[in-house]
């Protein structure tokens, strides 16, 4: 606080000095940034930090996550990469369906990839499935099935970037690693007072930096999970609570009143959006599902048959879907009108699906994709997309 006020009136000092002493004290002022900047870097301070913050964890922090009950890098490995882009109320679910089918890492090594991406239908971000599938077997194949304990081998598996690492690393194995992800790169901001965007190479650099000096040897994992934890409960994005916050004496956002400032809003790019029609293709009484192929958009999953779509007017056009399946899929079909839109956001993409049944006519399948008839009552065997998932049991009811 007193550094925030002698920081004020040099500024308005500066204002209004002769030009010729304006640079001594815009010198002086930067020396007092550069002072209250200094308090994460010697090693007193970085001491008080881990102790305030651990002292804390042990009575706030989140010990009852399911990923939290045991210590085992397999576990651990897979709740990192399901909480990746995706909160932890969404997340307790699929991580205990997932780890209920496939207990061990041998198991998932051993599994089919169309049954991991069942398990995972409705978490997105597929490619963090096959990466996980893909990364199981080669620990199997190269390093006899034990999870490595090291960042460096670890980032060589698909899948596993520097956070995942170091995440394994000090929760599984206590290797003193840093983590940077949403909630500690946010906290990491508000200790530093960092003004800088925090997708810009200066500000990575910065909080990658302060997260190796902060990490302590002893317990680095209880520190890293404690700073995960404050970020989630207490400094949040939109008013952090600093009354309730063990390190205010450690922040120098807080000394600067800048809490609320901090992380600069990133300025997201306009959403592109995506306009489809998914048609559900009938004979008799099973429906025509279509794995998407590999560079397609859900690739891996099954879905209905998803074409582009010209508008004609507020209305889909009929003749438009039945000339889009045609040159999909090589199938005559007759369009029903009985249309209804679904609508669905992935990453930057704002998609609009506007979904139908249609009657098949005549012909058969063609080109590379994987085409099967299912009844109704078969769409539970089928790892299915969220928006194909959301057609079938509207089919199903
Ligand atoms: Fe976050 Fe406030 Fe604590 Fe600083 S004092 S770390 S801004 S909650």
């Amino acid at each position: 606080m007193i550094f925030a006020v002698v920081r004020q009136v040099l500024s308005q000092l500066i204002l209004e000095a002769p030009a010729s002493s304006r640079w001594r004290l815009a010198r002086a002022g930067e020396l007092i940034r550069a002072n209250t900047k200094r308090t994460l870097t010697d090693g007193q301070a970085l001491s008080r930090l881990r102790r305030a913050l651990l002292r804390w964890a042990a009575k706030r922090g989140r010990h009852d996550l399911p990923w939290r009950q045991s210590r085992d890098a397999y576990r651990v490995w897979i709740s990192e990469i399901m909480l990746q882009q995706t909160t932890v109320v969404a997340v307790i679910p699929y991580f205990e369906r997932f780890l209920a089918r496939f207990p061990t890492l041998a198991a998932l090594a051993e599994a089919d990839e169309h049954e991991v991406l069942r398990l995972w239908a409705g978490l997105g971000y597929y490619s963090r499935a096959r990466n996980l599938h893909v990364a199981a077997r080669q620990v199997v194949q190269d390093h006899a099935g034990t999870v490595p304990s090291d960042v460096a081998t670890l980032t060589t598996l698909p899948g596993i970037g520097r956070y995942t690492a170091g995440a394994i690393a000090s929760f599984a194995y206590d290797r003193r690693a840093p983590i940077v992800e949403a909630n500690t790169q946010r906290v990491y901001a508000r200790l530093m007072a960092l003004r800088e965007p925090l997708e810009s190479t200066t500000a990575r650099n910065a909080i990658w930096s302060l997260a190796e000096r902060a990490v302590p040897a002893k317990s680095p994992g209880a520190f890293n999970e404690a700073l995960m934890d404050l970020g989630a409960t207490t400094c949040v994005p939109t008013t952090p609570r600093c009354d309730e916050c063990p390190v205010t004496s450690s922040c120098q956002a807080f000394r600067d009143g800048l809490q609320n400032e901090i992380p600069t809003p990133r300025v997201r790019p306009e959403p592109t959006a995506v306009r489809q029609a998914m048609i559900a293709v009938q004979r008799g009484r099973r429906y025509l599902l279509r794995k998407s192929p590999a560079g397609e958009r859900w690739a891996g999953l099954w879905e209905f048959l998803r074409v582009p779509v010209d508008r004609d007017g507020e209305s889909v056009s009929l003749p438009s879907i039945e000339r889009a399946v045609a040159t999909l899929c090589g199938l005559a079909v007759e369009a029903n009108s009985d249309g209804f839109e679904l609508r669905h956001t992935v990453t930057r993409f704002r998609i609009r699906l506007h979904c139908t049944t249609a009657r098949y006519v005549s012909g058969t399948t063609n080109g590379p994709a994987e085409y099967r008839w299912a009844q109704v009552d078969e769409f539970g065997s089928f790892a299915f997309s969220m928006p194909a998932r959301r057609f079938a049991d509207r089919l199903a009811n």
